[in-house]
């Protein structure tokens, strides 16, 4: 090790709540890279961070440090002759937005090179959702990538070990340590990757409520701040909409399952109102900020590309193209797993459903075997929940609250307890608010 500093020293100066230099960060997240800093010193740091916070400045040198311990792509020489731009959400249940937006803001002239993660815990993963379809690629190299992009317009693909290396170990770090909580590192978390994969812009879905990572919408809200700010602090222009995960995204959640809903959305089939709000409010923002369309033409433009079918035919090729069946659009049933036990939730009470506990409604997609305790776990693609009501929907003895999609008997009695459980069934409507609560560029902070 290079001792230009101490790592301990670093440590220490953040424990007592002093702010850091450049240097400084940049030291310890090399340290991290290279392995030179330790895993209890890496531990230490990142517990000294959740409770002293960082500056805006200290986390747009954390994010950049981050950024540059591995590799940068460099789309600039690929002749996409488009803007680079990608959606990242915070998570939650249901949330299959990333495989209609992909698509759609190809189909609108925009490039997504979209590199997605797995689920862990209650919330599902994009990529998990993907791999639920036979052949799919995830991990294309270089040059198929580039190609897809750049005749396709879009490729959703996994994280490559040598983008933000840095952010790999303390990430693996923090999940055990009781840190990951702190905005200032999930927002270098986040970013770091989002920058090493050369955006020219990037949108942020940030949720809250009861399925998301930040319940409360303040935190939320701080997180989203956080964020923005870091993001253009940093060169990347971002905005972000703040939107609701007091419900389950869409009808469906699970990880076959939800292709399908995604197939059918493109399709113009069984679209929820609420999905179709989410998906042309980011979509729209998308093609602002990469200079595609303004705020009156986009939403027109994301509802032509979808009503066209140009967005279901760019879905299919890109499916193709990375190694996925050519028929997956008109032959779902064939290519997507679909466990063989169907069993109908039923509320025990007439009424309209009027609150869930959304993060309970992905554990119990865990307890099916749709998702992972831990990152090792196996899943379970053909798993889920079907035809889930939203709030303010009707329930009663023949209107379920959901269908069970499960492997075993057992598996299915504990999921239904449990979303038995985590209802609450009113006699009248709710006032509910605005799916999407809040718009956030950097001229708003
Ligand atoms: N997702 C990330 O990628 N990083 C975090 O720190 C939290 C969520």
């Amino acid at each position: 090790m290079t001792a230009d500093f101490f790592p301990q020293e670093i440590i220490r100066k953040k424990r007592n709540g002093i702010a850091l230099t450049k240097p400084e960060i940049q030291f310890m997240v090399r340290g991290i890279t290279d392995n030179t800093v330790s895993e209890g010193q890496i531990a230490a740091f990142a517990m000294a961070v959740y409770f002293r916070d960082m500056s805006m400045d200290e986390r747009v040198w954390l994010t950049t440090a981050m950024v540059n311990s591995g590799n940068i792509m460099d789309w600039s020489k690929a002749g996409l002759n488009r803007p680079v731009v990608d959606k990242h959400s915070t998570g939650g249940v249901g949330d299959k937005v990333s495989l209609m937006l992909a698509p759609i803001v190809a189909a609108c002239g925009g490039a997504v090179p979209m590199i997605s993660g797995r689920g862990l815990g209650h919330t599902g993963g994009t990529l998990d959702k993907l791999e639920s379809i036979a052949g799919y690629n995830m991990a294309p190299d270089a040059e198929l990538l580039t190609k897809v992009v750049k005749n396709i317009g879009c490729a959703i693909i996994g994280q490559t070990s040598d983008l933000a290396p840095a952010d790999k170990r303390f990430y693996a770090i923090r999940d055990v340590t009781a840190t990951v909580e702190s905005i200032s590192l999930i927002t270098a978390s986040i970013l770091s990757k989002k920058l090493a994969a050369g955006l020219d812009a990037l949108v942020m879905d940030v949720k809250f409520g009861s399925g998301a990572f930040k319940e409360n919408f303040t935190d939320a809200l701080a997180l989203a701040k956080s964020i923005t700010t870091v993001a253009n602090g940093a060169g990347m222009p971002t905005t972000s909409l703040l939107t609701d995960m007091n419900q389950v995204l869409g009808h469906t959640a699970g990880n076959a399952v939800e292709v399908r809903e995604t197939i059918d959305f493109l399709m113009g089939k069984n679209v929820d109102p609420r999905l179709l709000e989410i998906v042309v409010a980011l979509c729209s923002e998308m093609l602002v900020i990469s200079g595609i369309a303004d705020v009156t033409t986009a939403p027109l433009a994301v509802k032509g590309a979808l009503s066209s079918g140009t967005a279901a035919e760019k879905f299919a090729q890109m499916i193709a193209a990375l190694g996925g069946p050519n028929d997956l659009m008109t032959n779902p049933d064939k290519h997507l797993p679909f466990a063989p036990i169907r069993r109908d939730v039923i509320a025990p009470a007439r009424g309209y459903l009027g609150s869930m506990n959304v993060r309970e409604m992905g554990v119990a997609v865990m307890d099916l075997g749709g998702g992972r305790h831990k990152a090792s776990d196996p899943i379970d693609y053909g798993v889920g929940l079907i035809d889930i009501k939203g709030i303010n929907e009707k329930v009663g003895p023949r209107i379920p609250v959901a269908t069970i999609i499960a492997r075993t008997e057992k598996q299915a009695d504990i999921a239904e307890k449990r979303i038995l459980s985590c209802l609450n069934i009113v006699n009248e409507p709710v006032t509910t608010g605005p799916t999407v609560r809040q718009r956030l560029t950097k001229e708003d902070i």
